[in-house]
C-alpha cells in the first residue's frame, strides 16, 4: 500500500508536465483550503500555467480579501477538460463535491494534504498528517518549484496558517509554523489587519446566531461534555448562514471542565451537521468515522440525516463513552 508522505518532487513533476490546472478546494472551505488554492493559482501562474480554481459552494465573506477570492467556480462537471486536477487540503475524494466529477476529465490527478485518515485518493499523494495546515506543504513545494514568496501569497498562506493552528494556540503549531511565518513576515505580510478579519471580526449575524448557540449550551457525560444546537429556525430569525455558525462550538471547549464538545446544525432538507472538538488526550475523529464524517483527531465534522434530537443522541452516547472511562 502507498504510504503517506510528503512528495513534493512528484508533485513538482506533474505541475511541470500540465499547462491546464483545476485547483479544487474542499466543501465548506474554511481558511486553509482557501488559502491553499488561491496560493497555488499564484505560484501555478508565475510559472506561466492556466488556472482554475473550483470550490463545491461558496467562498464566505470573510474570505474575500484572498487574492483570486473572486475568481472561484462552482464545478457543473462538465470544464475542461485539464491535463491536471489538484486538490488541496481535501481529506478524502468525496470532499470535492461536484468537483469530484473533474477527476474524470483531467490527463492526471494530484493531491497535497494533511489529514490523517486521507485514503490517498489521486494518482500522485502529497499528504502529511502530522502538518498542522496545508498551506505549509504548500510554502514547502514552493522551494522544490523555485517561487519566490510575494506579498500575496504570504497572505494566503498566512490565512491557512493560522486558521488551522486556532491562530497558533492548538497543540498541533509547530516550530516548522513559526519558522514560516517569520519568512512571511519578511515579505510585508498585514498582520494586524488580516489577524482582525480572520479572529475577531464577527457580521451581526453571527454574533446574534452565537446568542442563540449558547443559550442552548447544556452538558453531558458529568459536565465533561458541551453541548449546543442550532436549528434552521434559529438561522432564520438570526438572518444567518451556516457558515455563520464555523468557530461557535469552540465556545463549547472553552468553558470550565469541559473536554468535548458537540455543536449540531440543522443544514439542508433533513441533515445534520455536527462539529465535534476535543481537548488531547481526547480524539473524536474515531467517533466522526463511526458515523462517516472524518477530520483532525481534536477537530471533526459528521453530515447525517435524520432529526436533531435523534442524531444528537446518537453521537452523544459514543462521546458519553469516551469521557466515562477516562
Ligand atoms: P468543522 O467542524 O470545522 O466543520 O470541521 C472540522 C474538521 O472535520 C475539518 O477538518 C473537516 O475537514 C472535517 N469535516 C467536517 N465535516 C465533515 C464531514 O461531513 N465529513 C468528513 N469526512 N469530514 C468532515
Ligand atoms: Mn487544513
Amino acid at each position: 500500500m502507498e504510504e503517506m508522505k510528503r512528495n513534493h518532487e512528484a508533485i513538482a513533476r506533474c505541475i511541470r508536465e500540465a499547462q491546464t490546472i483545476a485547483v479544487v478546494s474542499h466543501v465548506n472551505p474554511d481558511g486553509d483550503t482557501l488559502g491553499s488554492a488561491t496560493a497555488m493559482r499564484l505560484i501555478l501562474e508565475s510559472l506561466g500555467k492556466e488556472v482554475t480554481l473550483f470550490c463545491d459552494g461558496k467562498v464566505p465573506d470573510q474570505m474575500s480579501f484572498l487574492p483570486g477570492a473572486d475568481l472561484f467556480r462552482v464545478p457543473e462537471g462538465n470544464e475542461g477538460p485539464f491535463d491536471l486536477l489538484l486538490a488541496v487540503d481535501v481529506s478524502d475524494g468525496k470532499r470535492m463535491g461536484s468537483a469530484a466529477a473533474l477527476m474524470e476529465r483531467s490527463a492526471h490527478t494530484a493531491q497535497i494534504d494533511h489529514h490523517p485518515t486521507n485514503p490517498l485518493f489521486a494518482e500522485v499523494n502529497s499528504v502529511d498528517g502530522k502538518a498542522p495546515a496545508n498551506c505549509i506543504l504548500i510554502r514547502e513545494l514552493m522551494d522544490v518549484l523555485g517561487v519566490p514568496v510575494t506579498k500575496d501569497i504570504a497572505i494566503c498562506l498566512y490565512t491557512g496558517i493560522s486558521t488551522d493552528t486556532g491562530n497558533f494556540a492548538f497543540g498541533s503549531t509547530n516550530a516548522e509554523a513559526f519558522r514560516i511565518m517569520s519568512d512571511l513576515m519578511e515579505h510585508d505580510l498585514p498582520l494586524a489587519r488580516l489577524n482582525r478579519i480572520l479572529f475577531r471580526v464577527k457580521s451581526r449575524e453571527q454574533m446574534k446566531l452565537l446568542g442563540r448557540a449558547l443559550e442552548s449550551l447544556r452538558f453531558r457525560g458529568n459536565g465533561k461534555i458541551a453541548v449546543m444546537t442550532l436549528t434552521a429556525k434559529d438561522f432564520k430569525d438570526c438572518g444567518a448562514l451556516s457558515e455563520h455558525a464555523d468557530t461557535i462550538v469552540n465556545y463549547g471547549l472553552d468553558t470550565h471542565r469541559t473536554d468535548m464538545a458537540l455543536l449540531a446544525r440543522e443544514a439542508a432538507e433533513g441533515q445534520i451537521k455536527f462539529s465535534l472538538r476535543a481537548r488531547e488526550p481526547f480524539t473524536v475523529n474515531d467517533i466522526a468515522a463511526q458515523f462517516g464524517g472524518g477530520g483532525h483527531p481534536q477537530a471533526s465534522g459528521i453530515t447525517m440525516a435524520g432529526t436533531m434530537e435523534q442524531c444528537v443522541e446518537k453521537v452523544l452516547r459514543e462521546m458519553e463513552k469516551k469521557v466515562a472511562s477516562d
